[in-house]
């Protein structure tokens, strides 16, 4: 089952960012001694300024990230290329006055959690738990014996976890803020792994996507299609399959100037690519728009399928020379 949820309506009483929606659902989950997790994109804290009236997220104009607030002094900034803004102080779209500061972070989920649910084991899990091999076997344990647990990225390596039936992701804008990289595939390749660590019934498991602006196009654009296309995806790849990892997967970046360029340039080596694959036995997802990243335009292309590194091994040359050309194993 898969909802998303408007957090601009569907509050409940402990905090603005834990909906109605996702308290019953935990409700009924820990009411069937099983697990819950929540998931925010990285730790610490996201925060964002949003429209209330138009949904406008405010996005750095140079790359297509939203800006962070911070305080003191009060400023929008750039994670990727540094840039700060003014607060504005009315809507720069619909010029109404009702700007919010969104900001969430783990150990409030945390602590929010552990007072609604006193009676029950809530665990969170970030770096700090994984400094040493004896806090991992201590991690371990606890994620074992976890009713409810808060996890960011860190939670999408390494693990396979059992009797997981609901999983919330707090905020989806937070993840189009991702600071070192993030077109949306990005988001759903530490998704996908997420739960691709999932149990093995995992089509009954229950996905809850909470967001302030649901309207808004970019959050639409991972919550309508993608991250339903791609949950419906990994849950059928994991019945077909079993047990990941089944497949590899590798983003090949390429960076222009000019978004066309990058585009035709993904769009060859595409072509060159399918040359090595007579039997057509890779799948390629070539991204139709590019992503900016201080106004150099990124053009992608994930290929998918068993033996990757022998595909590419045809363009290792291409690879070495052209500089602009990034590849990202995932
Ligand atoms: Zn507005
Ligand atoms: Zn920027």
């Amino acid at each position: 089952m898969f909802l998303t949820v408007n957090l601009a309506q569907n509050q409940s009483k402990i905090s603005n960012y834990i909906s109605d929606t996702l308290l019953e659902h935990i409700d009924i989950t820990l009411a069937k001694g099983e697990k819950v997790m929540l998931y925010l994109n990285k730790r610490g804290s996201h925060s964002s300024l949003i429209c209330e009236d138009c949904q406008y997220l405010y996005a750095c104009p140079n790359c297509d990230v939203s800006l962070s607030v911070h305080w003191n002094p009060d400023h929008l900034r750039c994670h990727i290329c540094n840039n700060a803004f003014n607060i504005p102080k009315q809507c720069s779209e619909c010029h109404k006055i009702n700007l919010k500061p969104v900001w969430v972070g783990t150990q409030q989920i945390e602590s929010l959690m552990k007072n609604q649910y006193s009676e029950k084991s809530v665990y969170r899990f970030d770096s700090d738990s994984m400094k040493n091999i004896s806090s991992k076997r201590e991690a371990l344990w606890n994620l074992d014996s976890a009713d409810i647990i808060i996890g960011t990225k860190m939670l999408t390596t390494g693990f396979n976890f059992e009797k997981i039936w609901l999983i919330c992701i707090i905020l989806v804008e937070s993840e189009l803020s991702y600071p070192s990289y993030d077109a949306a595939e990005k988001a759903y390749t530490n998704l996908r792994q997420l739960i691709g660590r999932w149990n093995r019934k995992s089509q009954e498991t229950t996905i809850i996507l909470q967001t302030f602006i649901p309207k808004n196009p970019l959050v639409q654009q991972l919550t309508n299609n993608n991250f339903k296309d791609f949950f419906q995806e990994t849950l059928k790849e994991r019945k077909e399959f079993d047990y990941p990892p089944y497949r590899q997967m590798v983003t090949l970046e390429y960076r222009h100037k000019d978004s066309k360029k990058s585009l035709a340039y993904t769009q060859k080596l595409l072509d060159t690519l399918r040359e090595f694959d007579p039997e057509e036995e890779y799948i390629f997802l070539r991204g139709s728009s590019t992503f900016r990243k201080n106004n150099t335009h990124h053009a992608t292309l994930i290929v998918k399928w068993k033996n990757i590194r022998k595909l590419l091994k045809n363009i290792e040359k291409t690879i070495i020379s052209q500089s602009a050309l990034s590849v990202i194993f995932h």
